[in-house]
């Protein structure tokens, strides 16, 4: 608790600050915090989700409104977007990547996943979901490939990368014999298991993704713009596709 009230108040901008009340897709009505003038210091005080969180939700709720009867895969274990799942989905399977623990196996309750080889059968899941994932995927068109035999007929994928307005992805990084080969400069983000800066991103997606959704075969594949719910001027893209 401690450590969360010191993060907060180095986030703050005393000048930026700013409170209202209105709706968030997760968890209803409630009040909306801005810290500071960015996505990640836009807060539900309910829920605690971002405001990128609430923009990727408030596309779920348009497409699918009812998710009580779909069986929902998420890239994630922890966070906001997972309890939304928990509450609302009729059946939630959760995993992150851990380098330490075999494939399909657990560390403590969550499941170990490379979303390059993922240990679950065909066609097993209505509707699979990612936010800020692939862009630290290694070989992202491999990821692409399993959500699509994992999915039903018919299942969606709803996913949000950072996403540029240029219209070609930028590759920073590869894997090339299993070391890795720097094209550009190496750029990190933070993750909530591995902390702030440390996890590689290997490209910087533009609006092309919806062309590697194809190749592989995804239907319709488009970016779906979400709503701002607070107003602040912070909505974003989401990559929608179905099989
Ligand atoms: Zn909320």
């Amino acid at each position: 608790m401690f450590r969360k009230i010191k993060i907060a108040t180095k986030l703050l901008k005393w000048r930026n600050l700013d409170f209202k009340s209105g709706y968030c897709p997760l968890c209803g009505p409630t009040f909306f915090v801005k810290l500071d003038n960015y996505e990640m210091a836009i807060r539900c005080l309910r829920c605690r989700s971002s405001a990128a969180t609430m923009s990727f939700v408030s596309v779920v709720n348009r497409l699918i409104p009812d998710l009580s009867e779909k069986h929902v895969y998420e890239l994630s274990a922890q966070g906001p977007l997972v309890k939304f799942l928990l509450r609302s989905a009729g059946k939630v399977t959760l995993s992150e990547y851990f380098d330490d623990v075999p494939l399909g196996k657990y560390k403590g309750k969550i499941q170990c996943q490379d979303v390059e080889r993922l240990t679950y059968d065909k066609e097993s899941f209505d509707i699979c979901t990612s936010t800020e994932v692939f862009e630290h995927v290694p070989h992202d068109l491999e990821g692409f490939k399993e959500l699509y035999r994992i999915l039903k007929r018919g299942g969606v994928l709803m996913l949000t990368v950072p996403l540029s307005p240029v219209s070609k992805t930028v590759e920073r990084a590869k894997i090339i014999d299993g070391e890795i080969q720097y094209l550009l400069p190496p750029e990190y983000h933070g993750d909530r298991i591995r902390g702030f800066n440390s996890v590689l991103c290997f490209r910087n997606y533009g609006q092309d993704i919806v062309d590697r959704l194809d190749f592989v075969g995804f239907h319709h594949p488009r970016i779906v713009q979400g709503d701002d719910p607070t107003g602040w001027g912070f909505s974003r893209g989401v990559v929608v596709a179905s099989k």
